[in-house]
């Protein structure tokens, strides 16, 4: 198969593989115009897609009306602290890549990394902190459910 190299922010996979936990496999062009809709089908057929990790706009952001000159302009509301999303998400990928033993612009298939969330899985918790624990809890059911998914296993 042929090699096929996306970047990724780290968090914007372990979104996709929750959606595919709770049974989201398809995507519909969003909105805002991310490439959700057409890189989910090329990771469901190519499952050892390479992702280069970064916290900065990844192939998913480029089309997106809030990608602006390397940056998401957008903003988020509802976590109180944070007004940007662009610090938001860098915040919260460099929690990832600490959690994972990642670091940005590392290499690494999308099943590997699969693997490795799984294996590390019990030290999730301290991720989304300004989460209620009860939704972390089903953000951590859902995510083992989308992996198990993803690899080709059944539960
Ligand atoms: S640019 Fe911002 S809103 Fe758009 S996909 Fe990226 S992180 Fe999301």
């Amino acid at each position: 198969m042929k090699k096929t190299v996306i970047q990724m922010k780290p968090h914007h996979f372990l979104d996709v593989l929750r959606n595919f936990g709770i049974g989201k496999t398809k995507y519909e062009p969003s909105q805002n115009g991310n490439a959700l809709y057409s890189i989910v089908p090329g990771l469901l057929s190519n499952r050892d897609t390479i992702f280069k990790f970064t916290s900065g706009i990844d192939d998913v952001c480029r089309p997106c009306k809030y990608h602006r000159q390397g940056k998401c302009a957008n903003t988020v509301s509802a976590h109180g602290v944070y007004k940007s999303m662009n610090t938001y998400n860098r915040h919260l990928d460099e929690k990832i890549y600490e959690w994972l033993g990642l670091s940005e612009g590392q290499e690494m298939t999308a099943s590997d990394y699969c693997r490795l969330v799984r294996n590390k899985i019990n030290d999730i918790d301290g991720i989304w902190i300004e989460v209620p624990e009860e939704e972390n809890k089903k953000r951590k059911e859902a995510l083992l459910a989308g992996i198990a998914f993803y690899l080709g296993e059944s539960r």
